[in-house]
């Protein structure tokens, strides 16, 4: 088949993303133009079906980037109809919970509990009304170069077939061009891991480190539905050593977000976030929240918890990471929406002051003179400190927070995720109980309720470097942990059948993914590339 030319537009800045960070950077874009008495050309790229439909989140809500950027957000209807009234914060033990006091990061007083999607959905409207171009449903697949800067990116071909081969619906991508491109994927953006390896961002910085966060949503009996109250949990289902929690927000309208959070720097390879999850739900003092309720969602999505140590460096030729693909998290606090929009808009002032003739603004300079950078610093010991257990890291919080303020004379370090794995014959196996069908589930029914689906026919996104290594490392060193943290079931250890060779293959079941990235961190050979599928496939979450 002769190569078709790919069609081309151009923009003065290019948005991958259309998340709280990319978002707000296109809003502010338009803002300053407007300002100037100007115009700019915006436009953002969103892999999921529609806008909101990739974004799972908590998430309990600080409005401290909002209110900069759009002040009257009440007045224009923003989805923030429920504020947090109370915060609990809950030890749990197997069969009991003791009431611990909360952290002062963790009160949420001003804050609202919202749903991470709909605001999306409103930030984009908000977006358009301003005449950003926003393009759902297509995922940038490829950055583009000349002379070694970033002048865009290109959309992925449709109709591939599973062996790379154009079929009957091919078309080809489309090359979207900026003056400026600002990356803003979210957690382990397939992009921005190919910029951090090309131009060396993370030279100088601590490894980026995640967790993986596994959520659902559900619609719980009137009489056990007190909306604005915000439960945290730590504990009981894990062991000392594993770091992680459960959230669970009581919403408007009966709904109650519930998950689990479990830092991918754990070590034992028959874990399961996924188990551990639906274990947790079954506790005394949980479990009565959901008994005659409905589930009505479920998601999984990876969150960056390196922090002030791990931020790499953020500018390059024609562009810069946004928000959690640079990774802002605020970890003790469990919020990363308004540091990941406060870093959109500083991105957007720092492209567009360049755009301006300021060849010297930078989006790290601008961050460096931000509150995210200051909020960063202040609780930049509280995550590593509980790779010591997490009583140890309790102790170590409410010392840092208490008595250093946030401000000791040291920073300890994060280490990378994938090769914290010990050896499946060095650790117990973790019998699961069976999901009782009431508030518990298994894999396949939960991933359903992602409502993920993915063109069929189109070749696998998740790509071994060496497929040799599925088995004889993963599986024979560590029993293939991928069958356990994903929390889609697309891998799946089967017969290889008759012939030579290993008896045992490694069956990839990509149409289930839900896009968590998971596999693509905690791999402990780092053999597995997420690359993005066609554009509008995976989850569909409603509200998530
Ligand atoms: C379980 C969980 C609970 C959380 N709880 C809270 C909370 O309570 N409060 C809080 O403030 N924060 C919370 N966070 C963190 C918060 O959700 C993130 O910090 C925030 O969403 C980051 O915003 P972002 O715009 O950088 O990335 P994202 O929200 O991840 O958005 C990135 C967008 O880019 C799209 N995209 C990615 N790659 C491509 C591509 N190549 N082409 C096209 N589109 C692409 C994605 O589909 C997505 O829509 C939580 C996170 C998780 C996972
Ligand atoms: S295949 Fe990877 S990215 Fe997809 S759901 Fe599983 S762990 Fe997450």
């Amino acid at each position: 088949m002769a190569e078709v030319e790919r069609e081309r537009m151009e923009y003065d800045v290019v948005i991958v993303g259309a998340g709280p960070a990319g978002l707000a950077a296109a809003i502010r874009l338009k803002q300053l133009a407007a300002a100037a008495g100007g115009e700019i050309g915006v436009c953002v790229i969103e892999k999921g079906s529609e806008v909101g439909a990739h974004i799972l989140s908590g998430a309990v809500f600080e409005p401290r980037a909002l209110n900069e950027l759009i002040p009257d957000w009440k007045e224009r209807g923003a989805p923030l109809d429920t504020p947090a009234t109370k915060d609990r914060f809950l030890l749990l033990t197997e069969r009991r919970s003791f009431q611990l006091p909360t952290p002062p990061q963790m009160h949420n007083r001003g804050n609202y509990i919202i749903s991470l999607g709909n605001l999306c959905r409103w930030l984009a409207t908000q977006a358009e009304e301003l005449g950003v171009e926003i393009y759902p449903g297509f995922a940038a697949a490829e950055v583009l170069y000349e002379d070694g800067k970033v002048v865009g990116v290109a959309t992925g071909d449709m109709g591939i077939g599973k062996g790379g081969e154009p079929t009957a619906s091919y078309t080809p991508g489309v090359e979207l061009r900026g003056r400026e491109t600002l990356f803003a994927e979210g957690a382990r953006g397939s992009l921005t891991k190919t910029l951090v390896e090309r131009f060396l961002l993370r030279d100088g910085c601590d490894p980026q480190t995640y967790a993986i966060g596994v959520k659902e949503l559900w619609e719980i009996a009137p009489e056990q539905h007190r909306p604005g109250l915000v439960v945290h949990t730590v504990g009981w289902p894990l062991d000392n050593r594993t770091y992680g929690g459960s959230f669970l927000y009581h919403l408007e309208g009966g709904q109650v977000s519930v998950g689990f959070v479990i830092g991918l720097d754990y070590d034992n390879p028959y874990l399961s976030p996924f188990e551990e999850f639906q274990r947790f739900k079954t506790h005394p003092a949980i479990r009565p929240f959901f008994e005659g309720g409905r589930r009505v969602a479920y998601g999984a999505r990876a969150l960056n918890e390196g922090g002030f140590q791990s931020i790499p460096r953020l500018d390059f030729p024609g562009g810069a990471l946004t928000g959690c693909a640079a990774g802002f998290v605020n970890v003790p606090k469990i919020k990363g929406s308004h540091t990941a929009m406060k870093s959109g808009m500083v991105a957007a002032e720092a492209v567009f002051a360049r755009l301006n003739g300021d060849a010297r603004a930078s989006v790290r300079a601008g961050l460096e003179q931000s509150w995210v950078w200051d909020e960063l610093y202040r609780v930049r010991n509280i995550r590593p400190s509980f790779r010591l257990g997490m009583w140890a890291g309790l102790a170590y919080s409410a010392i840092d927070a208490y008595l250093f303020r946030g401000k000791a004379p040291w920073t300890l370090h994060n280490h990378a995720d994938y090769d914290q794995l010990a050896r499946a014959d060095s650790v117990p196996p973790i019998a699961y109980p069976r999901p009782d069908g009431e508030v518990s589930f298994d894999r396949l029914t939960s991933v359903s309720f992602s409502f993920t689906n993915h063109e069929e026919g189109q070749p696998a996104h998740l790509k071994l470097r060496d497929p040799e290594k599925a088995i004889s490392i993963n599986y024979r060193l560590y029993d293939s942990p991928e069958q356990r943290y994903c929390p889609a079931g697309v891998y799946e250890i089967v017969d290889a059948g008759p012939g030579a060779g290993p008896d045992k293959r490694l069956q990839i079941n990509a149409q289930n993914c839900v896009h968590c990235k998971t596999c693509d961190i905690k791999d402990p050979e780092q053999n597995i590339d997420w690359v993005v599928p066609e554009g509008g496939g995976g989850p569909n979450y409603p509200n998530m």
